[in-house]
């Protein structure tokens, strides 16, 4: 859980910028769904066929070697919320940059809606 590092740089980061709590609250939404997005297409899940039981782990509690059934063999819990994390510290320094350049951070635009910018981000696999 990077959330309360990445809400701490956000508001480090974007202070100048009065939509900072904005964009910590979407980077944050980008970050859990990064997490939900990695974990339910990349992350490897094995087969344990003594328990006939699905899991995360390479080696399964009964000892059984079990068997990759989907997702990336070395993209396993930790690497998904590493990477969910990143994606987490990443995306204000993205969502600012578009902000200045749209100009939003003005006192007239400020209240446009966030729909138009690109959060349509694919994940990183
Ligand atoms: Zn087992």
């Amino acid at each position: 859980m990077g959330g309360a590092l990445s809400l701490g740089l956000c508001f480090g980061l974007l202070q100048k910028i009065r939509s900072a709590p904005l964009i910590a609250l979407i980077s944050g939404l980008v970050g859990m769904l990064g997490d939900s997005l990695l974990g339910a297409t990349c992350q490897a899940m094995y087969f344990c066929p003594t328990c006939q039981k699905e899991t995360e782990r390479h080696i399964h509690n009964c000892g059984t070697t079990t068997q990759l059934i989907r997702g990336i063999k070395w993209m396993n819990n930790d690497t998904v919320n590493f990477l969910a994390t990143l994606l987490e510290l990443e995306s204000p320094c993205v969502f600012s940059s578009v902000w200045r350049r749209s100009g939003e951070h003005s006192v007239d635009t400020q209240r446009v809606p966030i729909q138009k910018q690109g959060q349509q981000k694919p994940p990183a696999c």
